[in-house]
């Protein structure tokens, strides 16, 4: 629809005139710095920043009324820039001219009732959120759609040329990183540095498709990202880790999507998401904060964040119910099904801090979460849901596990409707499936097979089968009857199929 089609009321605000006036923030310090040159800490005091809005306050003078009609008007637009992320131009990047936004079809992911079945197994009411639909097949690439259109609008003004960006990953920030920075090439090229062996085949495979330059460095995660940050003090690269705000500014979007799925009724709704280096849960927080202050939502709903039992620092300094004694250590973490949450010093910790003492104060009342579960529910939960129609990530079945695991322990009620992230899509991580159908786990993961949810392929070829066909080498005539009834009469003997009486 064209923007003089909008109702009157709606048409001065369908595209973004909002002037932002974007600051960095210290978490530590309180210090601000302007956003023409892209810091990740504060110069200061060397704390985790946060983005905000100096002008947030004009926002606040639209009624909410009238952003949920915006919102929900601009989606009939067909101007790209506005499609993914930037829907919410307004509160995610409000310098970012529209001609400057990167949009390769992030955002907008599908909400999924799960059925009966499985909402009657799991005890709760809830829906999948696929952020395994997005480009790069995971909800990176809503951080990078951000963090990249802010690189450049910094190229097109002229302000930085030959942008070398750079990221430590588990895998999948590095897909995204290496397909947006792509997308910019000869302008921004990328470099992504991988723990050895603990990022999955089809993971590696993205970084190098995209054609980013791509090193694997022995150790974890944790120990990546040292590497990067050594690096990033040292020489004259972007940062596309979610220690840059920018990243956690693209990926507010999932709390505005959620909001907007459900007409903005956020009450008795609780958004389960997984937390690795919590940079998506302290989105998820702000996001939701953002939509309550301006009036476009008016409640906040309950967060819950899951981990597993083997990366658990964060479930680990909210154990201890009194604020004032609580004490941050990092976990050394042990292998885990859910790969790219395997972190053990969480490099958000601040901010997770600081929004969950925001978000619990404005809800007035305890309302963030957080429970840790086993990696055998992580793996036993991802493979029911996908038996019942979902593309579920070990971290969409972690998240799943966490929201069973906080019904038992009453966290969640019995009329609430759950949100859970599945933060990936199924096939990134299929290789933890293929590990608990050949019943191949590693001790470490403490991994036990269900034999219900097994499942494996079967190979037909009857020993009297003499003749086959192969590529290049068909068979023919009476040949190829025989092959296709002997094959036929097998595959129906296994399925136990009855025959079709003829009249
Ligand atoms: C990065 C990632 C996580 C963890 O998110 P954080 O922002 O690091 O907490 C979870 N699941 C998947 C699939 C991821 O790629
Ligand atoms: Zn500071």
């Amino acid at each position: 629809m064209k923007p003089e089609n909008f109702p009157k009321e709606i048409r001065p605000f369908i595209i973004p005139q909002h002037e932002g006036e974007l600051i960095y923030r210290c978490l530590g310090c309180g210090q601000q710095y302007g956003i023409d040159k892209l810091l990740y800490t504060c110069p200061d005091c060397a704390q985790v920043l946060l983005i905000y809005d100096l002008n947030f306050e004009g926002l606040k003078k639209i009624p909410g009324e009238i952003w949920r009609k915006i919102f929900d008007y601009r989606k009939m637009l067909t101007i790209p820039a506005l499609k993914g992320i930037y829907l919410y131009h307004e509160f995610i990047g409000p310098v970012i001219p529209l001609d400057s936004v990167i949009y390769l079809g992030e955002g907008h992911t599908p909400i999924v009732e799960a059925n009966d079945f499985l909402q009657q197994k799991a005890g709760v009411r809830f829906y999948f959120k696929n952020d395994g639909q997005n480009p790069s097949a995971s909800f990176k690439d809503r951080g990078m759609a951000s963090a990249l259109s802010y690189i450049h609008f910094l190229v097109q003004k002229g302000s930085v040329s030959d942008v070398l960006a750079i990221c430590a990953s588990t895998g999948d920030t590095s897909a995204a990183a290496a397909l947006y920075a792509s997308y910019l090439q000869p302008h921004v090229k990328s470099a992504v540095l991988l723990p050895h062996k603990k990022v999955t085949p089809q993971q590696l495979s993205q970084p190098l498709g995209s054609g980013a330059s791509v090193f694997e460095i022995p150790g974890v995660f944790d120990d990546c990202m040292k590497v990067v940050e050594a690096l990033s003090e040292k020489y004259n690269v972007a940062l596309l880790n979610s220690k840059n705000a920018w990243r956690i500014l693209g990926q507010e979007s999932y709390s505005y999507e959620i909001a907007q799925s459900f007409e903005y009724d956020m009450e008795n709704k609780v958004v389960v998401v997984p937390i690795g280096n919590a940079g998506n849960i302290t989105a998820v927080i702000s996001g939701f904060l953002r939509f309550y202050e301006t009036g476009i939502i008016t409640s906040l709903p309950k967060i819950l964040g899951v981990q597993s039992q083997h990366a658990n620092p964060v479930y680990r300094y909210y154990l201890e119910p009194d604020a004032g004694k609580r004490k941050f250590r990092p976990v050394i973490v042990k292998s885990s099904v859910a790969q790219a949450a395997m972190i053990g010093n969480p490099v958000s910790m601040p901010r997770v801090i600081h929004l969950v003492d925001a978000y619990n104060r404005m809800s007035d009342r305890q309302n963030v979460f957080f429970v840790e579960v086993s990696e055998q529910s992580i793996m036993d939960w991802e493979l029911l849901a996908n038996r019942n129609g979902h593309i579920a990530c070990t971290h969409g079945g972690e998240s799943l596990a966490g929201l069973v695991e906080a019904r038992k322990q009453k966290i969640v009620g019995n009329n609430d409707v759950a949100v859970v992230d599945s933060t990936a899509h199924a096939l990134k991580f299929s290789g933890f499936q293929e590990m608990y159908f050949e019943k191949s786990f590693p001790a470490e993961f403490e991994i036990v097979p269900d034999p219900a949810l097994m499942n494996a392929p079967v190979y037909v070829h009857p020993k009297d089968l003499l003749k086959v066909p192969a590529p290049g080498k068909p068979l023919q005539g009476a040949e190829f009857d025989y092959f296709v009834e002997r094959i036929s009469e097998e595959v129906a003997t296994r399925l136990s199929l009855k025959k079709v009486l003829k009249a």
